[in-house]
């Protein structure tokens, strides 16, 4: 595996690999890296004959006050798993090299960004689609993998591919979880162990939702509600948003006619964590 700081050389053994006629597979990360990165590389391998990672921690998607000094890193142990999950290329630039002290130039999103996180976190789609953007023109892969997890990055960065017609295809990969449900986050070693325990509501929330659905429940509030209620059985847990809209549109839905993404940022103790899953309307009798 080879690791590769500069962005120029990233650049040429790129232009080399696809002049080889290679399919570049390209995971981009914020590193401390888990199962649920993992997960996605081994889609990428499947895809792809080269796969890049990259672990940058990005800092124009923090605002002002969010835990980007603090944000864990672990290159040693980083390196060691892409090593073990056949990374080919491990691309970790060096902020200078990624942002000239006078750059000016952002890419925005400005449809599907407004919601959910985005209502709560200004200007971090932007940090996130302008330095997606970079990374597709350093790395120029042919494929690029996403979690569901980051459910509204996934669309966002989908939207700027079709907009701004990128030539590569972007795909999701499922979530992965603890054993007992807790999504996989870098964010997760932030949480004592009583924290750990009861940043289980996210999921329990979560399960109620798909309970309610299988069972024929179509209204939104009603589900919406439910959620808010396994929630506020967890004392330290203080809900930031608990939306479900549209799969497609991110637009707030009524009824659950069309698959539903179920969204939630809740804060346990300090620590901000997001989940979500999909709802499909229960078929009619
Ligand atoms: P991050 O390092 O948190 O920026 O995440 C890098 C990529 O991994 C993003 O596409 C995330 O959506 C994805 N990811 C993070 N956690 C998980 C998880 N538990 N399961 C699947 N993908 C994940």
């Amino acid at each position: 595996m080879d690791v590769i700081r500069s962005v120029l050389e990233m650049q040429q053994v790129s232009h080399a690999g696809r002049r080889a006629g290679h399919r570049i597979g390209f995971v981009p990360t914020m590193g401390y890296l888990h199962e649920g990165h993992l997960s996605l590389v081994r889609i990428a391998k499947a895809r792809a004959d080269r796969v890049v990672l990259s672990i940058f921690v990005n800092p124009i998607q923090f605002l002002p006050g969010e835990d980007l000094a603090s944000y864990p890193r672990d290159f040693t142990g980083d390196e060691a798993l892409c090593r073990s999950a056949g990374v080919d290329t491990l691309f970790y630039p060096e902020p200078s090299g990624m942002y000239a002290p006078d750059h000016s130039v952002f890419v925005e999103e400005t449809a599907l960004s407004g919601g959910l996180c985005g209502a709560f976190r200004p200007g971090h789609f932007r940090g996130v689609t302008t330095v997606v953007a970079k990374l597709f023109n350093i790395v120029m892969p042919d494929v690029a993998v996403f979690g569901q997890k980051d459910a509204q990055q996934v669309r966002v960065i989908r939207r700027m591919v079709r907009d701004l017609n990128m030539p590569l295809e972007v795909l999701i990969g499922p979530t992965v979880r603890e054993p007992d449900g807790l999504a996989m986050s870098s964010r997760n070693r932030y949480l004592s162990a009583a924290e750990r325990n009861d940043a289980l509501c996210l999921h329990r929330a979560l399960a109620e939702a798909v309970r309610l659905a299988v069972a024929g429940e179509r209204s939104v509030e009603r589900i919406r509600a439910a959620m808010a209620a396994v929630i506020a059985q967890t004392p330290s847990a203080r809900v930031e948003y608990i939306e479900l809209a549209d799969d497609e549109t991110l637009q707030p839905v009524r009824y659950l006619e069309r698959p539903v993404l179920a969204a939630l940022a809740v804060r346990i103790g300090t620590t901000r964590l997001i989940d979500n899953t999909v709802l499909q309307p229960a078929k009619s009798s």
